[in-house]
């Protein structure tokens, strides 16, 4: 039989969760789901510095609205709790495994002060590097028991030996071997008790059962030690998958100053979560038909992590953009008025048809504040140039525009019939009786009723959302302006 897949998202309550960790987040989802695996949420809170009040939240909210799953976390015994590492170090658990090593001889305890340490750092090129010189391995067992009587301050290392070399396996990036020698004997457990990620992350996979960590490649440099860890132990390793960097489009690792670091940034810029989560998913991987449009289903169906990238994935805010205008073109009606409706109304205060708004934006849109600049001219007539009833390919100009708006002003006002059809039969007829081109009438219409050179539909649809009277109004304004420009 062969062994269920699990998986596990492992954050830090450090804030809103950075795009990054979302990928990481919905990769090893994905994984666990295309298997009929399992899926599991651990919280990683062992940094009390970097801890934020708040944090755990957001993550629990994060996972809920992209419909990320967990079989098993804090809120769901699944048999392998706590699911908190600070519920975990509280146990014992870290500390035990830790003297496991120790007694292995894999681990050792070091009482160096931050005095000593400081003075076995060194500066290589632009780099601070800091290599413990196991001082404190030569300690006898009764000196070091002396040091703990006494209340004297420790971590637990990891004894990594000077020689040989360690390789380990990674899906993405393949065989990595380093020089022992080049290998920190990192801390394990801290001086305030608290194990470090390093070690944490590799007893909790343990025994939470893990067989394929995904995370980022920002761990990748670390693994040899962590292959130790479970050398030392005699445990099995997981598979490893590591994501490739994020950039910007120029490049530069992904941060929060470029503007589209989270989350919750992106749904609060107007993004659609469906889109984030499409786009997210494809940051390091794509389908072998390079669909691009792909619901959570499909992504289930369809990932395949052997065929990730290990070449930095781009964060192009356009593509993303193009992505969350294909999923507003999708949207039922009731979900897009949803969304679309209190942006309108948030412009427009006047009594208009507001849904036909809505409905004219649906295709004109990339995220819903494009609405926005696009629709102020309904709520007021903008202060306009009369220069802009010239236009050359519809053959207009000031003085043309004048006489049409005047000639077709007494039916316009006789008219009742405001909608879309029943201004197209009172144009037609009029075209047709006076021998004119459409565009003679409908530009200078336009015109006076948007005051903008561009506008979401032409002069029926920006008459039957204003009415009649706003229409008459604005269409006497033209007039009058016309008629000062003429002389
Ligand atoms: N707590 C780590 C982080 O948030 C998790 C890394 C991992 O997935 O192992 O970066």
């Amino acid at each position: 039989m062969t062994q269920k897949i699990r998986t596990r998202f492992a954050p830090s309550p450090t804030g809103r969760m950075h795009v990054g960790n979302l990928r990481t987040a919905l990769y090893a989802w994905l994984i666990a789901r295309h298997a009929g695996g399992e899926f599991i949420l651990r919280i990683e809170d062992t940094d009390q510095e970097r801890y934020v009040e708040g944090a755990v939240d957001i993550i629990y909210r994060t996972m809920k609205a992209t419909g990320l799953t967990h079989d098993e976390g804090p809120d769901k015994d699944g048999g392998c709790g706590p699911y908190v590492q600070s519920e975990r170090q509280a146990s014992g658990i870290y500390l035990e495994y830790a003297k496991k090593l120790v007694e292995k001889g894999e681990a050792y305890y070091c009482f160096c002060d931050a005095e000593r340490l400081a003075g076995l750092r060194q500066t290589i090129g632009d780099k601070e590097v800091s290599m413990y010189d196991k001082h404190c391995l030569s300690l006898t067992k009764e000196e070091v028991e002396a040091n703990l009587a006494a209340g004297k301050p420790y971590v637990i290392r990891q004894n990594i030996p000077n020689e040989g070399e360690t390789t380990f396996h990674d899906e993405i990036y393949g065989d990595i071997t380093v020089p022992n020698a080049e290998l920190d004997d990192m801390i394990l457990i801290k001086s305030d008790g608290y194990p470090t990620y390093n070690f944490a992350n590799v007893v909790d996979d343990h025994l939470m059962g893990i067989t394929h960590v995904v995370r980022g490649n920002e761990y990748l440099s670390s693994s040899p030690k962590y292959t130790r860890l479970y050398m030392a132990f005699g445990w099995d390793e997981p598979v490893y998958v590591h994501c490739p960097l994020i950039t910007d489009e120029n490049h530069q690792k992904l941060s929060k100053r470029s503007g589209h670091a989270s989350y919750e940034d992106l749904i609060e810029q107007g993004f659609l979560n469906e889109a984030v989560v499409n786009f997210v998913a494809l940051l390091g991987w794509s389908p072998e038909d390079n669909r691009e449009i792909m619901s959570l289903e499909e992504l289930v169906a369809a990932f395949d992590y052997t065929h990730m990238s290990k070449s930095p994935a781009v964060f192009d805010v356009q593509k993303l953009k193009w992505m969350n205008g294909e999923y507003i073109k999708a949207m039922d009606e009731d979900a897009y008025l949803e969304k679309a409706m209190p942006v309108i109304d948030s412009v427009i205060k006047r009594d208009c048809d507001k849904k036909m708004i809505a409905e004219l934006m649906k295709t004109r849109i990339e995220i819903f504040p494009d609405i926005i600049p696009a629709i102020d001219f309904f709520e007021e007539l903008p202060a306009y140039d009369v220069a802009m009833y010239t236009h050359k390919k519809m053959k207009t100009n000031t003085e043309n525009s004048l006489e049409v708006l005047k000639d077709i002003l007494p039916r316009l006002e006789a008219c009742d019939d405001y909608s879309m059809d029943g201004l197209k039969e009172l144009v037609s007829a009029y075209v047709a009786e006076k021998e004119l081109k459409n565009g003679r009438v409908l530009w200078p219409l336009r015109t006076a009723v948007s005051g903008k050179q561009m506008t979401p539909g032409g002069a029926y649809e920006i008459m039957a959302i204003l009415g009649k009277e706003e229409s008459l109004r604005r269409i006497n304004k033209g007039i009058e302006l016309l008629e000062a420009a003429c002389g």
